[in-house]
């Protein structure tokens, strides 16, 4: 064996052979479906550039703004280049826009009134949400502003339930919220198509209701985004799918421009809206980051159904299953012990760049009402469109994992995760003997 050899080092970081040979195995049947999620990175590669191109983005754009921010190009020119990306009038890209709640809180408080009810006719929505809406009291949530709020379960089979979503538009509905992912429930997510289907059918009965859509960990799965089939507003975070990466800080929400304009007036002031916040030198990450996004949620697809196939194979239940279509870049897997779900976490943390050194150990945290753990080695703390996974230590003992910058790390994440749970004992090598 010479020193350049890969088997050898993929040994020093401490993979047995027959884990290596079981994730080429997979690797090797996942051949086709690969190239598919490339031939849509393609699309989305070349969507990203022309964007680029039309709105003549220069290195001007990446010069450093401070103070108030008046006629910063580079903010102004990216939020045209969202704009373009995501074919809505406008978009607000903002490094001021701390984090995904923070876009999805800023959206609704922008656009919602007293004595309008905000309705989610899918369910529950994302945890930190209950917070926002005022499901559970908190201190500045619509509720306390006089927003009332309605949902609408899924029906048995996880879909919307239309009979009881006409039910509950009423005179008061101005908003509604859709999440493209699942996150961390059971339900599938739904691809864009789904969501304009329910889209369309409520605007054919109140055109007037402004649509929605969560779209964290959406972005770059599929050719088209929720704003292709009639989203009035779509959400995001930029550690999420976005910003690629590079992006250190932020969030965006793109849509109609009067939407837009009373989301700028929300996050800074009435009367300045869109005309102030200086954009302090993080431009180039935030167009950089926006231009690699699509092969970056590439790489995290693959592992994604990698890790699916994977754990299949292996007996394991996993959500979405390895041979189904993708809507965004979560995947569960149930590992049935605390001990399962503690040896993957600490696989994935092992095999990061950062921190790989320190051993994540369930915790309690706020929101939760299990122990938790979680993996993650980030250059940027807390971002998930880099290799992370968490799991509560609670039946089914599932985690959930996503991201990896590059699909070769999301590859060797998941492998490092088997490993783990091989050495300590929860599966045994003769079981991956017999999948080779
Ligand atoms: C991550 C996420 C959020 C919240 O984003 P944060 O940046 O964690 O605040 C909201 N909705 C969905 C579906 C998410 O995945």
């Amino acid at each position: 064996m010479n020193k350049t050899d890969t088997q050898q080092i993929y040994e020093q970081l401490g993979i047995s052979g027959e884990v290596r040979a079981y994730g080429q195995k997979t690797e090797e049947r996942l051949k086709e479906r690969f190239r598919r999620f490339d031939e849509t990175a393609e699309y989305n590669q070349l969507k990203v550039l022309r964007a680029m191109q039309e709105n003549r983005v220069s290195e001007g754009c990446f010069n450093y703004a401070s103070g108030y921010g008046y006629n910063d190009l580079g903010r102004d020119t990216l939020e045209a280049v969202y704009a373009s990306t995501f074919h809505t009038e406008d978009a607000l890209v903002r490094p001021q826009i701390t984090c995904g709640t923070h876009a999805l809180s800023l959206a609704l408080s922008a656009n919602l009134r007293p004595g309008d009810e905000l309705l989610s006719p899918a369910g529950k929505p994302y945890d930190t949400l209950e917070e926002v809406i005022g499901i559970r009291p908190s201190r500045g949530s619509l509720a306390e502003y006089g927003v009332s709020y309605r949902q609408v379960e899924l029906s048995e089979e996880g879909r919307f339930d239309y009979p009881a979503i006409e039910r509950a538009l009423n005179k008061r509905t101005k908003l509604v919220t859709i999440q493209r992912s699942k996150g961390y429930q059971t339900r599938p997510s739904y691809s864009v198509e789904e969501i304009g289907e329910l889209i369309a059918f409520i605007k054919e009965r109140r055109p007037d209701v402004i649509c929605m859509v969560d779209n964290c960990y959406g972005e770059f799965v599929d050719r088209i985004e929720p704003s292709d089939v009639g989203a009035d507003m779509i959400v995001g975070s930029l550690i999420k799918n976005p910003g690629g990466g590079l992006a250190p800080v932020g969030g965006y929400i793109a849509g109609k421009r009067e939407l837009v304009e009373n989301c700028a007036c929300r996050l800074t002031s009435p009367g300045l809206g869109k005309e102030v916040g200086a954009s302090l030198g993080v431009m180039q990450s935030f167009y950089q980051g926006f231009f690699l996004a699509p092969v970056v949620v590439c790489g995290a697809l693959k592992g994604a159904v990698f890790a699916a196939n994977i754990y299949e194979n292996l007996g394991f239940s996993v959500i979405p299953d390895g041979a189904e279509p993708r809507h965004d870049i979560i995947q569960a897997v149930t590992l049935n012990s605390p001990e399962g779900v503690i040896a993957f976490c600490k696989g994935i943390q092992a095999a990061a760049p950062v921190d790989s050194y320190v051993t994540p150990e369930p915790w309690a945290m706020p929101g939760y009402d299990s122990d938790v753990i979680m993996a993650a080695g980030a250059f940027v703390q807390g971002s998930s469109i880099e290799l992370s996974a968490d799991g509560p230590i609670k039946p089914p003992y599932a985690v959930y994992f996503q991201g990896g910058l590059t699909w070769i790390h999301a590859k060797f994440g998941i492998l490092k995760s088997l490993q783990s749970l091989v050495d300590a004992g929860v599966i045994s090598v003769d079981k991956i003997r017999r999948n080779l």
